[in-house]
């Protein structure tokens, strides 16, 4: 058999998540198990949403964990580049042959006519999806539209009858009808791949024998087997891994559960408890135990051992399973050593002392007003947010609109922060002092502290979306129905 090569392929359109970590995991094991390579790729084909601070966060996450890949864009390799947005060229060639063979084709529909299309269907109760129209032009009026400057994306032929059929190596045969399957798009009209093509091309060029990923992609694997089929390549191996579920059995959402990594590390979770605890979503070890290392996984590695029963990511469990690990693994100094690395690096301290400096009068005030620094959640009363001016409703906006807001910050700078809030405030208007109060009371547990807009900067995204999101639980919530108005209400301050 040809050599074992796994990947796992990032979008890096935000926070490095869990589940991107669960999945290299699992890669990783696979394919170290079998003598084989595991490598990481970049899909960054979506110009728009892709940014370099993610790919750059999602690395550094996944190396925190430990999860080091023996091929990437920091490492180089024989099938570089590794991130797909230097790729371009080679998706042109591929897609040419396509083009001239004649199993993709050039669609010059508006996207009028497509959503047109779309609400014909949906009235007529039909598949929604393209009705293969520019199938029909004829090699004149292709060349008229070029000529004519027209806009155009690049499609898949797809055939409208029979089925789909392929392995999956946890779930047998599935078997999925053409006519669900879409013309799907491979080139837009920017020029730039879609995940599906430039997926395809990578995976075949970078000689990925196994394609381990979420079960999100399972409707999308036809597509793939048929541009397999298109350029006569070899098929690699699909093999679907369950979805991480909140505790409630729906899927992973930040809404119910931190899904960043940084969260796990702003927090002092030690990344190979972490990882341990990935490692037991789904899978198990031969003997049971619970507390293993990557090595120990990887030694006993058998991915016929993952069991398709959602697994659920439960933060209770992973409190105990680090609890295990900071009680058994470490010892007083290294205890000692880790704990000063996770509170006490030198940016952070330089950051934090002048705040404390001002404010203190003996080094003993030093601990009880610097401890938010330092801690995860903070316990908070719902008397705490008393306000004399503000009443709940506009402290949940207050907390929720800044939720927002940080979420979409790129720039984590204290003075683009203030402006932020500021704009906030101005939006809302409400003076910047009631603004900033359950704010306060949020991230530091008091209404009086060193600087909300300091300590944020400081704090990072993370511990900020997790005490604002805490906040905004102990005023009582806020409705599905409350967040679709002020949604409204936010999006029109062009937010
Ligand atoms: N870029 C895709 C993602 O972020 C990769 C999916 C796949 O593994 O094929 O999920």
């Amino acid at each position: 058999m040809s050599k074992v090569r796994t990947r796992i392929a990032p979008s890096p359109t935000g926070d490095p998540h869990v589940g991107t970590a669960y999945i290299a995991l699992f890669n990783r094991c696979f394919a170290h198990s079998q003598g084989g390579q595991f490598i990481l790729r970049i899909e960054d084909t979506d110009k728009q949403r892709s940014t370099d601070k993610s790919a750059k966060d999602i690395l550094a996450a996944l190396n925190w964990l430990g999860l080091s890949w023996d091929e990437g864009p920091d490492k180089g390799g024989d099938c570089g580049p590794y991130r797909q947005s230097e790729r371009t060229g080679i998706y042109t060639e591929h897609i040419d042959r396509l083009l001239k063979e004649g199993t993709a084709f050039r669609c010059f529909c508006s996207s009028g006519q497509l959503s047109e299309l779309r609400q014909r269907q949906m009235q007529d109760k039909a598949q929604v999806g393209y009705d293969g129209q520019c199938l029909e032009l004829s090699e004149q009026e292709i060349a008229d539209k070029l000529a004519d400057g027209q806009e155009f994306v690049i499609r898949m032929k797809v055939p409208r009858d029979g089925e789909c059929e392929f392995d999956d190596l946890l779930r047998g045969k599935v078997m999925i009808r053409w006519s669900q399957v879409d013309m799907q798009v491979l080139i837009k009209s920017d020029g730039l791949p879609t995940y599906h093509f430039a997926n395809v091309v990578d995976d075949h060029l970078m000689e990925i024998s196994h394609v381990i990923r979420g079960e999100e992609w399972i409707n999308s694997t036809p597509k793939h087997l048929l541009l397999y089929q298109y350029f006569d390549w070899q098929v690699p191996v699909f093999c679907h891994m369950p979805l991480l579920r909140n505790p409630d059995k729906s899927k992973l959402s930040k809404r119910k559960n931190p899904t960043s990594i940084g969260y796990y590390q702003a927090m002092g979770y030690l990344p190979q408890a972490v990882l341990n605890y990935l490692g037991m979503m789904g899978w198990t070890m031969p003997t049971g135990e619970e507390k293993f290392s990557l090595q120990e996984m990887t030694d006993k590695f058998d991915i016929k051992r993952v069991s398709l029963g959602g697994p659920v990511f439960d933060t209770e469990k992973l409190d105990w399973l680090n609890g295990k690990y900071i009680r058994e693994d470490l010892s007083s100094a290294d205890f000692i050593e880790q704990y000063a690395q996770w509170a006490f690096t030198s940016e952070k301290m330089e950051a934090i002392v002048p705040l404390l400096q001002q404010r203190v009068e003996r080094f003993s005030d030093v601990a009880p007003l610097g401890n938010f620094f330092f801690s995860g959640q903070l316990e908070i009363t719902r008397e705490a947010f008393t306000h004399k001016q503000l009443d709940e409703a506009q402290l949940l906006r207050i907390l929720q609109f800044t939720l927002w807001q940080m979420e979409k910050l790129g720039d984590w700078q204290r003075d683009v922060i203030e402006q932020e809030l500021h704009k906030l405030a101005g939006h809302m208007d409400i003076k910047i002092r009631d603004f900033l109060f359950p704010l306060f009371v949020s991230i530091s547990g008091n209404a009086v502290s060193t600087s909300v807009i300091e300590s944020i900067s400081i704090l990072g995204l993370d511990i900020t979306r997790a005490r604002l999101r805490h906040g905004i639980g102990i005023l009582g919530g806020i409705s599905k129905k409350q967040a679709k108005i002020m949604e409204r209400e936010y999006r029109s301050w062009g937010g």
